[in-house]
Formats: C-alpha cells, sequence, structure tokens
C-alpha cells in the first residue's frame, strides 16, 4: 500500500530530551521539523532573530540534509530522505526548545539543565551566541593563522602529533641519498626509516591536516641543497604525504666553493623534523570536517535529542542528561540489525557530534525511533550507511 501524507506532531527522542513533528511526504521524503522559541540577552539589543534564523536553516542543511535515508521495511517500501526545518514560534508553549541567544563565538553554547529565572525554570534549554552559524576556520581564524590552538581542540591536534612522533621519532631524522648521473635517490639503507615516516603521515585523518615536516638539506651551493631536499619531498609526496605539508629549506654552508678538480661526493644528507602540533594546526584549511564545523549545526544536533561525543556525561547530575548517552546506545542497538555506535567517552573527531561535520548512521536513530512510535510501522535506516 502506497504511502499517504501524514504529520506527527511533538516526537519525544527517546535518549529524554529533544522534541520534533515529522512530516511524512511521499513518495521519497521525511521533514523533520524543530520549533525553538528564542530569548534574546540584553546585551544583544535589537538582535534579528529572522536573520540568525535563516544562516541556521542553512547550516542545517548544509550538513543535515538529505544523508539519512530511511526506509519502510516490507516489500517495495518507500525509502524517505530526510530533510530538516527549524521554525521559530512566539510563545514558549509551542515550541520544541526554548533557545537562550548571547553575544560571543561558542563560549556558553550547548545544552542546559532548567535553571530559575529561565523559561519557567523548569526546561532543558538551548544556548547560542550570535556568532555561532560561523564555520570553525573563520570563528577562529586568529588562533589558527597563530598556530595557538584552542583548549577544546587541543588535545586532538597533539594526540595525532603524538601517533606521528611514536612511529617517526622526536628528534632530526637523518636521510642519506646516493648521487644519480643526473640528480640523487634517497640511498637505500635510509628507506625503510623514511618509508615508516610516510607511512605514519599518510595515516593521518582526512579531517586533520597532516603533521608538517621540515626537511634541511645544507650544501655550499643552493642549487644542491635545494635538488637533495626536492628529492625527499618528491620521494614522500609519491607515498602519500601530501604537498603542503612538506617544506624545503635549502641551507647554505659557510664552506667556499670546492677545487674545480675535486671529485664530487657520492653521498650526501638532509635532515627531516616533524614540527609541532601548532604547525599542524596553522594548516586547519576549509572544505576539511574540522574547520567546517559549525556550532549551530552541531547543537541542532542535541533538538533530535542526540548527545555530545567529546564529553562525558556519567558524572552529571541532572539524571535526564546523564542518561542520554546510554539510552542513545540503546537506540543503536534496537534497531534491526544493530547501528553502530559512536564512541562518545570525550572524542574529539569528524563526527558533527564531536567537533566536525560528519553525519553518521547512529545519528538518524531517534528519528527512526519516533517515526516507527507514530507510525506503529517498521522502518530500517538505510542511510548513511
Ligand atoms: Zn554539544
Amino acid at each position: 500500500m502506497a504511502l499517504v501524507q501524514v504529520r506527527y506532531n511533538n516526537c519525544d527522542a527517546a535518549t529524554g530530551f529533544g522534541q520534533f513533528d515529522l512530516n511524512v511526504i511521499p513518495p521519497a521524503t521525511l521533514e523533520v521539523i524543530v520549533k525553538v522559541y528564542f530569548d534574546v540577552d540584553n546585551n544583544l539589543p535589537a538582535f534579528n532573530t529572522g536573520a540568525f534564523l535563516n544562516a541556521w536553516q542553512a547550516n542545517v542543511s548544509t550538513i543535515w540534509d538529505n544523508k539519512i535515508r530511511i526506509k519502510l521495511d516490507e516489500q517495495n517500501g518507500e525509502t524517505l530522505t530526510t530533510r530538516f526545518v527549524i521554525q521559530e514560534v512566539n510563545g514558549l508553549a509551542g515550541c520544541h526548545f526554548p533557545v537562550y541567544l548571547q553575544k560571543g563565538y561558542a563560549q556558553d553554547s550547548g545544552v542546559k539543565f532548567p535553571k530559575v529565572g529561565k523559561f519557567g525554570g523548569n526546561r532543558i534549554y538551548l544556548s547560542l551566541m550570535d556568532q555561532d552559524n560561523l564555520p570553525y576556520y573563520q570563528a577562529a581564524a586568529a588562533s589558527i593563522q597563530s598556530g595557538v590552538l584552542g583548549a577544546a581542540r587541543v588535545g586532538m591536534f597533539f594526540d595525532e602529533q603524538q601517533r606521528v612522533f611514536n612511529i617517526a621519532g622526536q628528534g632530526p631524522a637523518t636521510i642519506t641519498l646516493n648521487r644519480l648521473p643526473n640528480g640523487w635517490e634517497v640511498a637505500l639503507g635510509s628507506r625503510a626509516l623514511l618509508n615508516n615516516i610516510c607511512a605514519a603521515i599518510a595515516a593521518t585523518p582526512d579531517y586533520l591536516p597532516q603533521p608538517p615536516i621540515k626537511i634541511t638539506a645544507a650544501s655550499g651551493l643552493t642549487t644542491k641543497a635545494t635538488a637533495l631536499a626536492q628529492t625527499v619531498v618528491n620521494y614522500m609526496r609519491a607515498r602519500g604525504v601530501t604537498a603542503p605539508t612538506t617544506v624545503a629549506n635549502a641551507v647554505t654552508t659557510k664552506k667556499k666553493f670546492k677545487m674545480p678538480f675535486t671529485s664530487h661526493k657520492p653521498t650526501a644528507t638532509v635532515t627531516l623534523e616533524v614540527l609541532a602540533a601548532g604547525e599542524m594546526y596553522k594548516r586547519l584549511t576549509p572544505g576539511t570536517a574540522v574547520a567546517d564545523y559549525v556550532v549551530t549545526a552541531h547543537e541542532f544536533g542535541h533538538l533530535l535529542g542526540l548527545v555530545d561525543e567529546y564529553l562525558d556525561y556519567s558524572s552529571m547530575t541532572n539524571l535526564i542528561i546523564k542518561n542520554s548517552q546510554p539510552l542513545w546506545d540503546n537506540l543503536c542497538d534496537q534497531h534491526q540489525p544493530q547501528v553502530t555506535k559512536r564512541d562518545w567517552h570525550g572524542k574529539f573527531n569528524d563526527s558533527i557530534m564531536s567537533v566536525g561535520t560528519r553525519v553518521f548512521k547512529c545519528h538518524a536513530v531517534t528519528i527512526w525511533e519516533a517515526l516507527a512510535t507514530a507510525s506503529g510501522t517498521d522502518w530500517k535506516i538505510v542511510a548513511p550507511v
């Protein structure tokens, strides 16, 4: 039987917080509508909530729309692609989630416990700041350019730096090159070491910049030093070390030119050093999940009942918040086949509910459960895979 259009209002997320309307629009769309009520702080006089909402909606559409697909669990059942709508309502009573807006960027953003004097004192609410629609690379441009890591992300970069240090070594490595009739090649005896360093760097996840390398070649001739460094650069590029993270640094010695009759040495060396995490941070560029992270798109996930992955709520006193992470796991287990759970124990990575932009299958489970409950029908999450 073909699906008919139907709207289920005020569906609760089974993680304990989060509420939304579901609008089934045959043959292929599921619209998830979240109604928000804004309370704007006095420090933002004449704040335009409409403009803020438009920017928020654009960010949510970019990051969340057309990724989650849910299929009616019967033969030839329709597959619905999910899109998200945020609607501003004028009264607290008619909203799914109250939102408190303040001046700033990210400092006080997030889900808040009920608080005296806020939204009647009994509502979990979302705190947002007026700059939260900016992508991270823009909001944190000054610290990225200076290589000074913000506290929230510092561990992710240092962990990656440490992983590479553990394989490649922290101090400068010496690589020997052999002279060819028309250039240089990495000596056989240095290849295992260099291959190891290349493999370590190439294994950096694509949401982080690779740890940059400084290659130093010393020679009385700049052209020779450049050729030596470039030989190692080319060797590393061919093994997955991306070009922008490799710095060739030719250094001339103070030696005088050799006498014309002195024969050329058959070997030369360059030193290679993995630079500190701050240099890696400087290379964060738009187009990657961590750079493109947007606070408002992340916080929208909370309105769907999803939890933070970069925090562990187990020590929190509010039972609704504390239980929400295990309840999220439960939903993943209820789906058949089980949905892969996220490791939400304080993990910084490319997930939208961590500090990235990626939507995983488990981010669909609150919607899936609400749709199944409201419709009394079985559905399966078929995307993202
Ligand atoms: Zn959060």
